[in-house]
Formats: structure tokens, C-alpha cells, sequence
């Protein structure tokens, strides 16, 4: 066993599973863990004095952060956890990486850029371009994704360039950001999430969407079980997230006809489906995993761009 430390979770649900069991693994190994919520926490920004102020207390500085952050809540967030990056703490994932992590546009260009197999993703502002990029990607069927959408959210078949068209048009309507993409029809509404730490998958589970979905999504019904990986989707998702600059990342792959393509890459990966399909302690891996590589003021930016 390390040395006992302290560990602060940023986290605004100490209920929710994955803060539970993080807390309860950190614990169990020795360590004085805290929950900390991050909308609580404000900061003072002086030179050479970094401190983080929470409900009336001037923090001290914990050995390490894990950063359990929402996505409605990444600017504000990674705005604390930067802050505890300025007073030497190591982060589980960093400020930088999040924030390229929840820009799924930033995310695909710079996994692309890095060879990385992706269902082909187009991207345009003006309505006159709608034709071409239909087209661009293959036409129908095809996906459209809300950029800022989570949990499926947003993201629609297209099953004919007509439909495809009216979607466009409707996401003008609102003046939202949407990503266009090839349609990985062979995957057969099934994804496979690998919970990636360090440069290792320690575990992986096949979702499968329910009939008549072709989102695998456990919020929409979708289906868990463990799955035994390739070396080539191993290798994919520890790529992936080194590229994000993650120590810790949900990779979602896809088998596509022409091999694994990579959905997205999630920051704070929950930990109830997974646990619950495949047994394993995850969040114990995690705690390990800071034992072994944290370092006090050592924060410095991994990943690319
Ligand atoms: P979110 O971040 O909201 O979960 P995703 O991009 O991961 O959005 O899409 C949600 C689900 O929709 C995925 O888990 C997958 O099952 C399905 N899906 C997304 N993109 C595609 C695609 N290009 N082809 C086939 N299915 C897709």
C-alpha cells in the first residue's frame, strides 16, 4: 500500500455512484478523501498565491484532484480545477484535456490528425452548402449530432438526404451547431465503451441498443456485457485518449467496415454500468493509478492542440 494523502473528488453529487465509489475505494486504501463541489468553490487569483475558497474555508492543497466535472458545468469547472492546478495538485485529468474532451468537433479534428479511424464527419455553417455536405459524407442514411448534445441527445438518423435536408434545416432554426457523419450501419446499434487508464484499457463492455434504436446509449435503453477487445481496439482507444491528454477516458469505438472508428472520448466516464457488467473494481484501478504516477507540481499539459 502507498503512503496515505489526501484526495479531493470535485464532484457536486457525493450520492452519485461514481463519487461513491471513488470516495469508498480511496478510503479503503489508506487515503483522507474529500468531496468538494466545484460550484462552491471560488478562487483568488494573486501572484505566486494561488487558493481555492470553499463555503468560508481557504482550502489546503491536496496531493490529488479527481475531477468528476458535468458537462453543463466545464467552464466553471475546469476553471477551479485550474485553479488547484496553479497550487501544484495533481489533476486525474487536466483542465486543457477536459476542455478538448467536451468539444466534440476540437476532439474529432485532432484524433483525425493522429490517424485515428472515424466514421467521416463533415461540418459546415451556411445553409447553401447543405447539398454538398450530405454528400460530403456518403448521403443517406446518415447521423446528425448536436455539438453540444450528451446521452444521445440530438443525434438523429437520417434514413434519406430529404430527411437529412429538413434536420439541417431545423438545427439552423435553432441556431445550433451540428455535426454531419457517416452512418456505421454495420455496427448494428452496437458501441463498445473502453474505460481507459493510464496507457492501459483495464476493462471494456459491448452496449447494445434496444430494437428499434439505433443509439446504444444506457440512458435509451441500450444493454451492457463484457466484450473481449482486438489489440487493434485496444490500441485505438489508449491512443485516443493519450491524444486527448486523458489519464483517465470512456473511449466509445465503433466496428466499422473499415475497422474501429472512434465516437467520442468521455472525461468523467461513469462507473455504475460499467462495474455492474464486467465486476471489476474500477474505482479502485483509478486510486492506484494516482498512487503510482501522481505528482505534486508537476502540472503540465499532455495531449495535442
Ligand atoms: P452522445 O455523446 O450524446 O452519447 P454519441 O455521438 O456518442 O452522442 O451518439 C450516441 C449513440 O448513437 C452512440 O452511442 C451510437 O450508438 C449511436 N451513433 C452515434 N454516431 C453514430 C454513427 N455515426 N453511426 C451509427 N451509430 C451512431
Amino acid at each position: 500500500m502507498a503512503d496515505p494523502f489526501s484526495i479531493y473528488v470535485l464532484s457536486r453529487g457525493p450520492k452519485l455512484y461514481s463519487t461513491r465509489r471513488i470516495v469508498e475505494a480511496g478510503r479503503e486504501r489508506g487515503h483522507d478523501v474529500r468531496v468538494v463541489d466545484p460550484l462552491r468553490c471560488y478562487v483568488r487569483i494573486s501572484a505566486n498565491r494561488p487558493e481555492v475558497h470553499y463555503k468560508g474555508e481557504v482550502l489546503t492543497a491536496p496531493k490529488a484532484v479527481i475531477p468528476r466535472i458535468g458537462a453543463s458545468v466545464t467552464f466553471y469547472g475546469t476553471a477551479v480545477l485550474r485553479q488547484f492546478e496553479m497550487m501544484g495538485v495533481f489533476p486525474l485529468n487536466e483542465s486543457v484535456a477536459i476542455g478538448r474532451s467536451r468539444d466534440k468537433l476540437r476532439s474529432l479534428q485532432l484524433l483525425a490528425r493522429r490517424g485515428i479511424g472515424l466514421p467521416v464527419t463533415g461540418f459546415a455553417y451556411s445553409p447553401d452548402d447543405n447539398d454538398d455536405l450530405i454528400r460530403s459524407v456518403g448521403g443517406a442514411p446518415m447521423v446528425l449530432k448536436l455539438l453540444e448534445g450528451t446521452q444521445g441527445k440530438g443525434v438523429v438518423l437520417a434514413e434519406t438526404n430529404n430527411a437529412a435536408a429538413s434536420v439541417i434545416d431545423a438545427f439552423h432554426g435553432l441556431k445550433a451547431y451540428f455535426l454531419a457523419q457517416e452512418y456505421i450501419k454495420e455496427a448494428g446499434g452496437s458501441d463498445i465503451r473502453c474505460f481507459v487508464v493510464g496507457d492501459k484499457v483495464i476493462t471494456s463492455m459491448l452496449r447494445q441498443a434496444k430494437e428499434g434504436e439505433f443509439r446504444s446509449n444506457v440512458h435509451r435503453g441500450g444493454e451492457a456485457r463484457t466484450i473481449r477487445i482486438t489489440p487493434d481496439e485496444r490500441s485505438t482507444a489508449v491512443r485516443a485518449a493519450k491524444i486527448m491528454g486523458l489519464n483517465l477516458a470512456g473511449v466509445d469505438i465503433m466496428r466499422s467496415s473499415h475497422g474501429p472508428v472512434v465516437l467520442e472520448v468521455n472525461s468523467s466516464p461513469g462507473l455504475e454500468g460499467i462495474e455492474g457488467a464486467t465486476n471489476k473494481d474500477i474505482a479502485g484501478s483509478i486510486i492506484q493509478f494516482i498512487e503510482k504516477h501522481g505528482r505534486v507540481g508537476k502540472t503540465r499539459t499532455r495531449g495535442t492542440g
